[in-house]
């Protein structure tokens, strides 16, 4: 790669392209896990599918090393890479709601909070996550699981179409009707086979809900409280997200000061419709469990919801992620999980299981790349905590932890949820049945493997 190769580029680019000599490389590089520090040669910012076709081209005819950057939010920091060239999405953030078909069309940089605040204004939402920082493009390609999944499904059951820069540099459209083979694979295989440069979703009426957390203290009551979620969870409506977690009340405004590094069992919840029927859609699992330490549900817009945890997770913590899916939570389970949290290293790491019930449950697990349907809950465990030192901690907690859970759980796990310090066999397993189909399907349309800083799929 030469100096002319490089200014040829830049001229072909609308986007700034972004060299290590530059004042703000170390800005534009900066991931949000801050325990990733991947320094890549050249950063393109792209702003249209036409920056995007030129940046592919390039890394390809260069032979560099490509990763590909949505909302930069990946655990293992997939968005980035060291020495080779990173496209950058961030700045391609428009969002087009037709209320009259209530779809979505989005742009691969927007954070899941770009999108609600546009569909808000028009009484809608797409099922994305929990956290509103969290990119759109890496969420969805993974799968996506979040309030609204119980009811409406995954993420990529709300997919209708992709626009799609391949490895050649062609661009395609992805969807039922056109290259129904990479639609199928886009919905779970992950970066694996072009870059996205547009998503179109079903939204569904979604305005105010009734939602927030419940904390108890996970010494005395976490192992009723675990029990008695599992026992209600498949008899709640489908109206209601929710999720149950262990985590440490926070030592901050405005949790009461009295609770302050309790550890916490949490069950967080988000019911589309009035408080009426969200405190009677909970009532049966509140019914008998004793009194929490607090309470925080109430009405609140949508957006509220998920963008609820954001100040408490700033870009730039230290982040290690291990993820399994749950066959079935039993009780001894249960108390293998209160164990392990009660030995967190920092009041930031936590553990959540999201059910994967309802209409997950009724898509077939060959019809997207996404095949574990049949799982009770998707879990992660997070070490989190804003200093560096501690990351050798938050690793030994993490590992350690999910070494003890993990002979009750299925072999794979939600490929958004892992680091790349995984084997292999780990993405295979996640994956399944699927994955077969998955690696024919990346032969086609990647042979090379040119998308391959990612949970990556080998072309068969
Ligand atoms: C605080 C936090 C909360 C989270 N909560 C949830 C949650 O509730 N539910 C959930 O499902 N997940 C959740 N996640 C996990 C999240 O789905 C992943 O971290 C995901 O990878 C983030 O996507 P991104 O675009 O921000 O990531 P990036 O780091 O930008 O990219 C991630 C991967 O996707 C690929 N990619 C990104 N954009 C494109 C594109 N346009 N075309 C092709 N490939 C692309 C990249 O190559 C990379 O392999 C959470 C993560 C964090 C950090």
């Amino acid at each position: 790669m030469n100096d002319q190769a490089v200014a040829t580029f830049q001229q072909n680019l609308r986007g700034r392209l972004v060299r290590q000599t530059d004042a703000d490389y170390d800005a534009v590089r900066a991931l949000y896990n801050g325990m990733i520090d991947k320094r890549p040669r050249l950063i393109a910012r792209a702003v249209d599918a036409a920056d995007v076709i030129t940046a592919v081209d390039f890394a390809r005819e260069q032979g560099l090393l490509l990763a590909i950057r949505g909302g930069g939010h990946n655990g293992p920091g997939l968005g980035s890479c060291d020495d080779g060239l990173v496209i950058d999405l961030s700045m391609m953030k428009s969002v087009r709601v037709d209320p009259a078909k209530r779809t979505v069309r989005v742009e691969p940089g927007c954070t899941s909070a770009d999108v609600d605040h546009a569909t808000h204004a028009f009484g809608l939402a797409v099922p994305f996550g929990i956290v509103g920082s969290t990119g759109v493009a890496g969420l969805t390609l993974g799968g996506g699981t979040g309030y609204l999944t119980r009811k409406f499904g995954l993420t990529i059951d709300n997919l209708l179409e992709a626009d799609v820069v391949l490895a050649d540099g062609r661009f395609v459209t992805a969807s039922s009707k056109e290259n129904p083979d990479l639609f199928w694979a886009l919905r779970g295989g992950g970066g694996n086979f072009g870059v996205v440069t547009s998503f179109l979703f079903q939204a569904h009426p979604v305005k105010m809900v009734f939602a927030g957390p419940i904390f108890w203290d996970a010494a005395k009551d976490g192992r009723t409280v675990m029990r008695a979620f599992r026992d209600f969870l498949p008899n709640a409506p489908e109206d209601l997200g929710t999720f149950v977690g262990l985590k440490t009340v926070p030592p901050t405004d405005p949790f009461p000061k009295e609770h302050w590094n309790k550890r916490a069992c949490a069950v967080i919840s988000c019911f589309n419709g009035s408080e009426a029927e969200g405190r009677k859609a909970m009532a049966p699992l509140l019914k008998d469990l004793p009194a929490p330490l607090f309470d925080w549900t109430g009405m609140m817009p949508m957006p509220a919801i998920n963008g609820l945890f954001d100040p408490f997770f700033p870009k730039g913590l230290q982040w290690y992620w291990k993820g399994d899916f749950v066959k079935s939570l039993t009780d001894q389970t249960i108390d293998v999980h209160i164990a392990q949290a009660a030995q967190a290293p920092s009041p930031f790491c936590l553990m959540h299981l999201y059910p994967i019930d309802g209409a997950v449950r009724r898509v077939a697990k060959d019809a997207t790349a996404w095949p574990t349907r049949d799982a009770t809950y998707s879990m992660v465990i997070a070490g989190i905590d804003p200093d560096p030192n501690n990351a050798d901690a938050l690793k030994k907690w993490g590992r350690a932890y999910w070494k003890a859970v993990h002979p009750f759980n299925l072999e794979g796990a939600y490929v958004n949820f892992m680091m790349d310090d995984e084997t292999e066999g780990r993405v295979q397993s996640s994956y399944g049945e699927n994955y077969t189909r998955l690696a024919a399907i990346k032969a086609k349309y990647d042979p090379k493997n040119l998308f391959r800083v990612n949970q990556n799929i080998k072309p068969a």
